[in-house]
């Protein structure tokens, strides 16, 4: 998506050759046209799938996400990363090791919103190695309902998540893909 990557040189900052900042239009501040665009794109890639609902990762797969739900006409839900006092103990749980703050979490779902006739498409806005992405699939599997795709904002295509994702079998599409972050620069990957 070139109105993305252009985004990502402009405004993306490089802290380190695994880190890619973006707080000033997806993490933080938050671009509402190019998260409408984003919404788009997502909505016409897996347009094909029979999306009944889109599940994301609080808090910052909810921008894209939402816009995505808003585009196919479904419900979003995300997924918490602590327990609330509020969710109750009827939930999913997953443990998911997170990638920026190097510590494992709990993440949850009310049971409440998922079923197993649910077809499911997972948004968020990273992917690295994986982790966050195979713990919201694991919770849709746990609800007996279908993955039927994982979309990511951007992809670190020099990391191992998409080769796990796709060892899993699920379909996965990336907005942006990241060859590599070395020397302070953002290169691109081709689009698959
Ligand atoms: P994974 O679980 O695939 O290892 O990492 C994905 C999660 O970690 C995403 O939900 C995202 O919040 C965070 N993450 C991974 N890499 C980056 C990065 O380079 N920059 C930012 N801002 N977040 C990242």
């Amino acid at each position: 998506m070139k109105q993305l990557e252009q985004k990502i040189l402009e405004a993306g900052i490089v802290l380190n050759e695994n880190v890619l900042k973006v707080d000033s239009f997806l993490n933080h501040q938050v671009d509402p046209q190019l998260m409408l665009s984003i919404g788009q794109a997502f909505a016409s890639l897996f347009e094909a799938e029979g999306i009944m609902k889109v599940l994301t990762l609080e808090s910052s797969g909810i921008a894209p996400a939402v816009m995505a739900a808003l585009q196919m006409n479904v419900p979003l839900l995300f997924a918490r990363k602590r327990k609330s006092l509020t969710l109750g103990d009827d939930l999913y749980m997953e443990k998911v090791y997170s990638f920026t703050k190097q510590e494992e979490c709990e993440i949850t779902v009310s049971r409440k919103f998922l079923s197993a006739e649910d077809r499911v498409l997972i948004i968020d806005d990273f992917l690295a190695n994986g982790d966050a992405a195979i713990g919201l699939a694991r919770i849709v599997e746990q609800a007996g309902a279908q993955v039927a795709g994982i979309g990511i904002v951007i992809e670190k295509a020099f990391q191992p998540g998409r080769k796990k994702l796709n060892e899993h079998g699920y379909l996965v599409h990336a907005l942006a893909r990241i060859a590599s972050l070395e020397n302070g620069k953002v290169t691109f990957a081709a689009e698959i």
